[in-house]
């Protein structure tokens, strides 16, 4: 009898290593890449997935205002190039996504918003991370006629650069922002001849890289016609079903 029960405790013992074996001590850094055309929502998409996986967002454009009002080393190089009307350099942009995502929120992962725009800013994303990270690639498909009937009504908050829509998401109060109270403003850039130079120019740099991401075999298509919340459910379910 005492022989059963050691050999019964034994094969649990056995049993439990197996189990926490198999456990993994961290769970894998989750990179997520979020890819569309301006105009998508992929904005707005990024938000609330950031706030749905506890993820921090991070975007091109909130990386440059962060460094440019800390005033930092970074954001002192970026302005010299932005004073002479020149693109920031991939080299500078990647300095300050790295030193962004070195901070302990992105500890358990991230999700980049309006980066990598090229294969060449891919590529480089690719030699930073560590071994385990997993990266995807959602993107959101949509037609460029699509894109330019919802430019025509968009508004972007003045204050926090938060955006609405005339059409699809109209503010509680006409011209002010909803989130912040901030004024919201017709960009200019959003005319839809610049629109369509912008989707040009996007669709030049971003076929390449929605290719890089399908051979690696981490890209997941979305159909972004669907209203938000449709597209957003989409998001969670493909992601839920890696
Ligand atoms: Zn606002």
């Amino acid at each position: 009898m005492q022989f059963f029960v050691f050999c019964l405790c034994l094969f649990m013992i056995c049993v439990g290593v197996v189990l926490y074996a198999q456990e993994p001590a961290n769970p894998p850094r989750r990179v997520l890449i979020l890819l569309g055309p301006p105009g998508s929502g992929k904005g707005t998409q990024a938000v609330q997935l950031s706030k749905e996986l506890g993820i921090p967002h991070i975007s091109t454009g909130d990386l440059f205002r962060d460094n440019l009002s800390r005033n930092t080393e970074l954001g002192k190089k970026a302005k010299t190039y932005m004073d002479a009307g020149k693109l920031v350099p991939d080299e500078l942009v990647l300095e300050m996504l790295f030193d962004r995502v070195s901070k302990p929120d992105c500890v358990k992962g991230y999700l980049l918003d309006g980066f990598p725009r090229t294969v060449p800013q891919a590529e480089a994303l690719d030699k930073h991370l560590e071994k385990g990270v997993q990266t995807i690639a959602l993107n959101l498909v949509i037609q460029d006629e699509t894109i330019i009937k919802r430019i025509a009504g968009r508004l972007t908050c003045k204050q926090g650069g938060h955006v609405a829509n005339r059409f699809f998401s109209p503010p509680a109060a006409e011209g002010v922002c909803d989130i912040c109270g901030g004024e919201l403003v017709q960009r200019s850039d959003d005319a839809p001849d610049v629109v369509k130079e912008r989707l040009r120019v996007y669709h030049e740099q971003t076929a390449p890289l929605v290719k890089f991401y399908e051979n690696k075999g981490v890209l997941i298509n979305i159909n972004g016609e669907n209203p938000p919340d449709i597209v957003f459910k989409d998001l969670l379910k493909a992601l839920k079903q890696l």
